[in-house]
């Protein structure tokens, strides 16, 4: 399998072009999501996705005041012209913006239980999650009217939502319907397409990360997921500086990358296919914030500089031959489960260390699997080179991509200081269990050196002069 996804990479080299991608195909191998509405001007529809998705129950709008002006009311009066019964909306106050908290969540969930239907959201990342577990919470399907090209959780499995200061991914079924006017999401900010963008660039280290996860007999590549969000990735990011002025061929392309994003974490019940290490960065710093009360940054922001943080270090790992690594002095010198257990409640704040503590443990290695994991590190480190050069691009040309789309690139630019920004390597590692290059670079004993390299002077990040 890893073979045939070579290939089929190896087949696109020098074309420049990514193969056209079919989201109706794709849409085929998921479970929730059996509509799919993408177009200019297509708002109308959501008339005739409500019937054929949900009959004719009755609907209910829910919003935010920002959302609800750019295309809410509009589809609250479609519903209503064409007589379905429609519950008074749910508007939010837009400012400051909802957060996606369980708080909320169990608010809104009350909200919807007094009027009954099926919920239709008008909105993009926040609000779609808060639905998403509120309706799964009461046991309904629902609806998504999207707004912005900002983030791949249209179509995905799963809400994002902190519970006691820790961010999750709490299991939940993807929107039954989705509807997508493209002149609604042109009209977005222009921050909003740079969010999307900086959240479809993660897809880079991600898949570098599965790689890295299946070469390891980790975690395989799931051979229905990757293809959807890989094999068009390179044309989807390719004209960010398209984003800028909401060019809306830019726009759609951007979206129908973070829908096929969506569709393969459904497909695969999972996040792994767009979610690796660049996404551990943007957690820890969402939790960070939250704990210390500092303002939100939108979600791609955080993992566009993570995207940067992750292939900077992936740079420092390929500058190396692990087939000459040193196993037994790895192994000799590697933690206790208890002392794993200590440094990492020490390192991280009351409100983190818990659940850091719990994902830590859960993929900690005795001395005897990481000989294990090491020698086939060893081994096959050629072999996972090759791959990963394929599939990585380097930390300067994603920093310029972001740049281009309107992406902050530095870490002081999204309130990370210096000295964060370097912990933030040893840190963002502990918050989840799933295999990364934090990993590789922890467990191979490198990841201080490596980190040390990147601030040293003529280092990556020393070049860039953060604050
Ligand atoms: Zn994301």
């Amino acid at each position: 399998m890893a073979a045939a996804v070579r290939r089929r990479r190896r087949g696109r080299r020098g074309t420049g072009v990514a193969p056209p991608t079919d989201v109706a195909a794709a849409l085929r191998h998921a479970g929730d999501t059996r509509c799919l509405r993408i177009g200019e001007g297509v708002l109308p529809a959501v008339v005739e996705v409500l019937s054929t998705c949900f009959g004719e129950e009755s609907a209910v709008v829910v919003a935010d005041t920002n959302t609800f002006a750019a295309a809410g009311r509009e589809v609250d009066d479609h519903l209503r012209a064409a007589g379905r019964s429609v519950g008074p909306a749910i508007v939010l106050p837009g400012t400051p913006a909802p957060y996606a908290d369980l708080g909320t969540v169990v608010a809104l969930e009350e909200r919807l239980r007094a009027h009954g239907g099926v919920p239709v959201v008008v909105g993009s990342g926040t609000l779609n999650d808060l639905t998403k577990l509120a309706a799964h919470r009461l046991g309904r399907p629902y609806m998504c009217v999207a707004t912005a090209a900002s983030m791949d959780g249209y179509t995905a499995f799963g809400a994002a939502i902190t519970v006691d200061g820790f961010k999750q991914t709490m299991a939940c079924p993807a929107p039954r319907a989705v509807v997508a006017d493209l002149a609604v999401l042109a009209h977005a900010p222009a921050a909003m397409h740079a969010t999307g963008y900086g959240d479809l660039l993660g897809k880079i280290t991600a898949g570098a990360d599965w790689i890295l996860a299946d070469a390891l007999e980790i975690e395989p590549i799931d051979p229905r997921a990757w293809p959807l969000v890989q094999d068009g990735l390179r044309g989807w990011v390719a004209h960010p500086e398209r984003l800028r002025t909401g060019d809306p061929e830019a726009v759609a392309s951007l979206f129908e990358g973070l829908i096929m994003a969506g569709v393969a974490m459904q497909i695969s019940a999972s996040s792994r296919p767009a979610s690796g290490s660049e996404h551990r960065f943007s957690h820890l710093w969402e939790m960070q914030a939250l704990a210390h009360g500092h303002g939100a940054v939108p979600h791609g922001f955080k993992v566009g500089v993570g995207t940067i943080a992750a292939a900077a270090l992936y740079e420092r790992l390929l500058a190396r031959d692990l087939t000459r690594l040193d196993v037994e002095a790895v192994c000799a010198s590697w933690p206790s489960r208890q002392e794993v257990e200590r440094s990492v409640r020490l390192r991280h704040g009351p409100s983190l260390a818990t659940q850091a503590v719990e994902e830590s443990l859960a993929k900690y290695l005795d001395a005897g699997q990481l000989r294990q994991r090491l020698l086939l590190v060893r081994e096959r480190w050629p072999a996972i080179r090759e791959r990963l050069e394929t599939q990585l691009m380097t930390a300067e040309r994603l920093r310029d991509r972001l740049r281009s789309a309107g992406c902050p690139t530095d870490p002081t630019e999204i309130g990370i200081d210096a000295p964060r920004f370097v912990a933030s390597y040893a840190l963002a590692g502990t918050i989840r269990r799933r295999y990364t290059v934090l990993d590789l670079a922890h467990e191979t004993g490198l990841l201080a050196d490596c980190v040390d390299e990147l601030f040293a002077p003529g280092g990556f990040w020393n070049r860039v002069a953060i604050a």
